[in-house]
């Protein structure tokens, strides 16, 4: 589904990717981990259109080169971003009628709605209720919610745990898994490696701006480099 190639990031005179190249299947989660700094949020930020990069990026076999975040997204490539950004003084219900909208999908179609609802009843709930009054658990969920109203193809989150409380990380990546199961391909940031490994069929290993590791994510869970260098942080779920 994507194939990225000498991907390059630069910023003013920091250069976040050096020549990354990485593949994601359909149907997979893909976990992208490394310490901070590392060049996560870059990457992803790279894919979705909002940060210039240098290399190809192919998404369902198709150059992307120049094509605006906006094209992107209404090809399907649909971000969460970092920190949620749900816009608090809308409700919910209008959050999620933006993340429609923000894709280009025509029409409300009632089954996008449901299919939020039933993944997180908590949004049904309050779904009059002003986002910026939700706990940070239900904003996550409220944006990954968003996300999937544009109806996505590939699904990027950049830190969908940062920040909650151990037991709504459960929740978050329980919804993630079982939108994986109904076909949706994730491409998941996360400095919670043993949990990111726990949860993705494969994952690569950022560390300044190179891939330094790439494989299954059973085997790079089972590395002991790896689990040395990543696996004794605080907040960590077993
Ligand atoms: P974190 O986990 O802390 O979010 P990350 O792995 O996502 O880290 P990036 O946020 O992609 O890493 O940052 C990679 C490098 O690029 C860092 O050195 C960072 O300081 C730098 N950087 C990121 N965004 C910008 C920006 N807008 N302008 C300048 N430098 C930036």
């Amino acid at each position: 589904m994507l194939e990225i190639r000498h991907l390059d990031v630069h910023y003013r005179g920091i250069q976040a990717l050096r020549g990354v190249d990485l593949s994601v299947k359909k149907g997979e989660i893909f976990a992208l981990i490394g310490p901070n700094g590392a060049g996560k949020s870059s990457l992803v930020n790279a894919l979705s259109g909002i940060v210039p990069s240098v290399g190809e990026i192919r998404f369902e076999g198709e150059l992307l080169g120049r094509r605006s975040a906006h094209l992107r997204s209404r090809e399907g490539i649909i971000q969460v971003p970092e920190g949620r950004r749900v816009i608090a003084p809308l409700t919910v219900a209008e959050n999620l009628e933006l993340g429609r909208q923000a894709a280009g999908v025509r029409g409300c179609d009632a089954a996008d709605l449901d299919r939020v609802h039933v993944l997180f009843p908590v949004l049904k709930d309050r779904r009059n209720q002003l986002s910026g009054s939700l706990s940070g658990g239900q904003q996550q969920m409220l944006a990954i919610g968003r996300a999937l109203m544009g109806r996505p193809k590939l699904l990027m989150l950049d830190e969908p745990s940062l920040g909650l409380a151990p037991v709504i990380v459960k929740d978050v990546f329980r919804a993630l898994v079982q939108l994986n199961r109904e076909g949706m391909t994730i491409l998941l940031v996360e400095q919670n490696a043993r949990l990111a490994l726990q949860t993705a069929h494969c994952a690569a290993v950022l560390e300044q701006g190179r891939v330094v590791h790439q494989g299954s994510a059973a085997d790079l869970a089972h590395d002991p480099v790896i689990a040395d260098h990543y696996f004794g942080r605080a907040g960590l779920i077993a």
